[in-house]
Formats: C-alpha cells, structure tokens, sequence
C-alpha cells in the first residue's frame, strides 16, 4: 500500500532519496528502508520504525552512489520484522526490488522458486519478484527481457522499482492496480509512488498506467505497454499543488482522499488470502453459535455481515456492540466470535475478545492493521489490506470489511448448499465490477452530490432510512452525517418508522431513504411504501435509488439517481454516495474534518 521512490542523477543521491521517503510518510508505514547502488554492489540499508528512527539506526544517507530505490513498507505478507523490510535482494545480490501491493499468487511462485534453489530470506510476498527475475536472468544476461518475464508471472497488485548491478544507470519499474509516477528533473530522473516523492526537485511527471514498464535513467526514459512491449508515449503532466495538497495526494482532505481509494480498496479486499476465507468459514461452520462484534462504524459493519450471513449464507450470526458484549452474550467452547476493527486496537472490542478468550470462544478478526493487538491476540486475522486510514471518520476501511464478510457468507452459501458454485462465481463477477461503478459514480456524481449537500446543509436533523441490507447503510450513513458534520441524523428500519417516529413528521422532517433497486421486488415495494408515509404527511425527502426519474419524481423531493446495478453490490453505492454527501455536508458547515472534535482515530479507552 505504502511508499516507492528513486533516483538516477549524476551525483550521490542519497540524501534526496532519504528525503524522498519523508515526503511519503504521510501515506502510513511500519518499517523503511533504501538500495543503493555503489562502486561495490548495491548496498541494503532498512529497518523497522519511522524513517528518522530507522536513519538514525542504520544512517540511510551514508552509502555513495547515483542510482537507488526506498520504500515504506506496511506489511500485508508477514510481520514488521526487518527481513521483511524492502528492499528485498536476489540470492546473489545482484537486484534489488521494492514492491506495493499484493502478489496474489505468491505461495506458488515460492514453492517453484524454493524448489529451483532459491533461497528466501523473507516472508513476504513480494521477495518472489526479485527471485524471479533473478531466475529469467540467468539464460539471457538480458535485464529488461527478465525484468518482464518476471512481471508477466505475476498475479494481484503491484508498483515494483528495482535496480541491478548490471545496468549502472537504469531503474526498472512496471505497476499494476498500485500508483507508481516518473518525475523529470533534467538531468536526475525520479520514481514515486506520487508526486510527493520529488516535489520538491522537479513538478514535471508522467504517470504511468496498469500494465506498463518504464526504464528510467538519469536523462532519458521510455515507456513500454508489459503485455505487448510497443512504446507508450505518454503526455508530460504539470503538477501544481501547494504542499499541504500534495501530503494529501491532491484531495483537501483525506477523508475525500480516502472516499476515492474506496475502488482500490475493494480490489485489495477482494484479493485476501483465500485459505483464510475459507479457515474462517471452516470456523463458523464448526461453532455452534458466531457472534460478530465491533464498535460505532464497525457494530454496523457487523450489522451488515448480520445480514449477509442470514439472506446469503442462511446462518444466524448475531452482531453486538462491543461495549454490549458481556451484558449480552453466551459464551462457551463452542461460540466463535468474530471481531471487525480497523485499528485492532479497539479497546471495547479487545476487551470483548478476552472476555470471550477466557470463557473458551474461538476468535477471528478482521482488520487493517498488521501486529495490532487484536491481530495478535485472536485464532485467526484477516489483514483486510486497505492501506492506512488517517482520517479520523472511518470510510473505506468500513467498506471493505463489509466486501471481506460478503465473501466469507458467500463461501458458507456454497458449502450449506443455499448457492451453486457458478452462482458464487457470478456474484464475485459482480463483486469485482463494484470498484468501476465506484469509480464512475465519483466521477459522475460528486459535484451534483456536492451541490445537493450545500443546499441542505441548513438541516439540523435528518432520518436516515432503509429496510433490510439496507438498514445497516442507513445506520452508518447517519453516523457519518454526526461524526464529521455534527448534524444530527437517526438511522432507522424503514418499516419501524411508524411505529412511533411517523409523529415527528411533518414539513419540517427532512428524510433520506435508501432504497434497493427495483430487482429485489419486495424491499422496493416495502420502502417506497415507506416514502409514500412521510409524503403524506408532507415530510421532505432525498431519495438515493437505482430506478428511472419518472416515478422517483412522484416520490421524492430530491433524488439521487444510481446505475442500475445488481442487488448484492447495490447498497455499496449507496454508502459511498451517502459518505460524500456528509462529508460535502461538513465543508458547507466548515468542520473539522479529518478531526472531528472529540473523536479519536482509535479509542483506547472503557
Ligand atoms: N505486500 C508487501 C509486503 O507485505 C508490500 C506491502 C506494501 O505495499 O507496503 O511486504
């Protein structure tokens, strides 16, 4: 997820390099390190901690050279340890390679690898790069032949940089589904993850797209597409950020930041270790009873998987609010409980985990942040790899654990009989568009979300309204809504308003209702009849929906209109748009919104 520079200049580089990776701290890491290539070889200098931690410990700005690469690294494939700090090197040290991302398919290429001979000093998914590249070079004597042969094997996500005492002057890049920059500084030619990494030396960039490699030297550079080799000539990009902008990626703030990661976010989601999807449906399966559990956004992500599990999976799987968790639940040797935390260092939802330790439980968690407290306490973690998540209002950390527990209700469905594996297939098929809709929708929509959110802004108080799947969303929607703009809005089962709260409605209630697409014909029909309550009594209303403006005119005051999309995506979209509309919400009002008055990022306390 986190940070790649280099350079190739024309004297020593390494003090800008070491500069270089401070410019991308913001990005979040737990370990750094640089290559350097020198009149001896490369030269591997990396630790864990900050980067002035570990320059302090292994004096990164030491070695001679004018060719490096560094990175930060946050781990997905093995602890923070320093072996599994990049730079990683070839058996003979003769490459050196940093990568981002997720190598998907790296159990496969390190059981060949091993078997060939090679020696692995790493637990990292990643080392099975340089490995490979190590292996193709061999026959050839031909960097760039081996470079992209070794590229081609691999599967998942990457940014890669790597340099090799065999071309003195060239870094060799290639990326796919992670960022990766050139910057053109004249005579010294950079490498980043984004702009950050050179700002300061030159505002002149080329970005680089999914499938494609470029070789870049101190003064020259090309391009080329990985799968057909034919030169891309790309256009040269004018950077004109202030540097606050440019600490956030070009976004006013990283909640927006974080909002737009949400396509990638998905795809990491996706992409987790299959053998723990399938541990940890081996473990719910073999429990008698599952509790789900987590706190504020993460109580209703667990809420979501609640749902999941029940309409997809066809098993009951109770979600509790941490703090909740002793007054309520059942414990013995056979209850799994399953605990979602971004952080993992949730004090509640800890708590709650020992209780449940103590008594017996299993435990599992999923959670973004490798070595937490959590991660290490639990049976089983899955590390949900969103990439770290600095505003305080959590965004795509929540969307993606909904995405990872859908895919463990998706692999029960198919052992419970309730989903045939092609079906299953088709739902991933679904699953795996969701991030271009995403896209498309943040493209499209947010300055129409944007306006429609500075008109209401006013508002002192909203509902927040859906019925099944999406009661869950209406619920984290409205906590979105309090935490960042400190707006009052009530989430709540459509179908429960009137019973009671249909007495607050008049034309001063303003309502938003989260409506299913007109596919899942009930629940369409349920919560329009929904709507039609608060119309009647001249309530206002926002309709975020999937169907066409004709009959959603009759309904609603104001809408906002989605592309049909399949049911089981559906509410995804609709909380992403609700994550902007709140957070467009909080700009009109001028709210602090990457810090929140007295939210903290992990609360650590009873
Ligand atoms: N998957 C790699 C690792 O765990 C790279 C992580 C990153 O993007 O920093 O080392």
């Amino acid at each position: 997820m986190c940070g790649i520079s280099g350079i190739a200049g024309f004297k020593n580089i390494a003090v800008p390099l070491l500069d270089s990776i401070r410019h991308l701290e913001y990005r979040g890491y737990d370990a750094c390190g640089i290559a350097i290539l020198g009149l001896h070889g490369i030269e591997v200098r990396k630790n864990i901690g900050s980067v002035d931690e570990v320059n302090e410990r292994e004096r990164l700005s030491e070695p001679d050279g004018k060719l490096g690469i560094a990175h930060t690294r946050w781990a997905t494939h093995g602890g923070v340890t320093k072996e599994n700090t990049h730079p990683h090197l070839s058996c003979k040290g003769d490459f050196a390679l940093v990568h981002n991302g997720i190598i998907s398919n790296y159990r496969e290429l390190k059981k060949e690898l091993i078997k060939e001979g090679h020696k692995f000093y790493s637990e990292t998914d990643t080392e099975v790069i340089v490995h490979l590249v190590e292996k193709y070079f061999a026959p050839s004597k031909d960097t760039e032949k081996a470079f992209i042969k070794a590229i081609k094997r691999l599967e998942g996500t990457y940014a890669v940089a790597m340099i090799t005492i065999y071309e003195k002057d060239k870094i060799f890049c290639a990326k796919k589904e992670s960022p990766l920059v050139i910057g053109l500084g004249g005579d010294t030619n950079y490498i980043g993850s984004d702009f950050n990494a050179f700002i300061d030396y030159t505002k002149n960039a080329v970005v680089l797209d999914d499938d494609e490699y470029a070789v870049v030297s101190k003064d020259r550079y090309f391009i080329k597409n990985t799968t057909n080799g034919e030169t891309v000539r790309k256009k040269i990009t004018e950077i004109h950020w202030d540097s606050d902008m440019a600490k956030k990626g070009g976004y006013p703030h990283y909640m927006l930041k974080e909002i737009y990661e949400q396509p990638q976010c998905i795809i990491n989601a996706s992409q987790v270790d299959r053998q723990h999807i399938k541990k940890i449906s081996d473990m719910i399966m073999e429990s008698k009873k599952t509790y789900l559990i987590g706190v504020g956004t993460t109580y209703y992500v667990s809420l979501m998987g609640e749902y999941q599990f029940s309409s997809v999976a066809g098993i009951f799987t109770p979600a509790i609010s941490s703090d909740e968790f002793k007054n309520l639940a059942h414990i013995d040797k056979d209850t799994l409980v399953i605990a979602i935390s971004q952080s993992g260092e949730t004090y509640d939802t800890l708590n709650a985990l020992k209780y449940a330790k103590n008594k017996g439980a299993k435990t599992a968690a999923i959670v973004n942040v490798m070595g937490s407290s959590i991660a290490r306490l639990v049976d089983l973690t899955i590390l949900q790899g969103s990439g770290p998540e600095i505003c305080v209002i959590s965004t795509k950390a929540a969307l993606s654990q909904m995405i990872i527990l859908l895919m463990i209700a998706l692999e029960i469905a198919v052992r419970n009989k309730r989903l045939a594996s092609k079906n299953k297939i088709e739902i991933e098929r679904h699953i795996s568009n969701l991030p271009e809709i995403i896209q498309k929708v943040l493209n499209e929509k947010s300055g129409f979300i944007h306006t429609i959110a500075q008109k209401y802004s006013h508002i002192n108080n909203w509902l927040y309204l859906g019925r099944g799947k999406y009661y869950p969303i209406a619920l984290e929607s409205s906590l979105k809504m309090k935490e960042v703009a400190y707006v009052h809005a009530e989430g709540m089962p459509a179908g429960f308003l009137k019973h009671g709260t249909i007495a607050l409605i008049d034309e001063n209630l303003y309502s938003i209702i989260f409506m299913p697409p007109k596919s899942d014909e009930d629940l369409y029909r349920l919560s329009s009849g929904s709507a039609e309550e608060i119309k009647a009594r001249k309530g206002f209303i926002i309709g975020f929906h999937f169907g066409d403006k004709k009959e959603s005119e009759k309904l609603f005051n104001e809408e906002i209109a989605l592309p049909t999309v399949p049911d089981v995506i559906a509410p995804f979209l609709e909380l992403v748009v609700a994550q902007l509309f709140a957070y467009f919400t909080a700009v009109a009002l001028k709210r602090n919104i990457d810090k929140p008055r007295s939210l903290a990022k992990s609360v650590t306390v009873a």
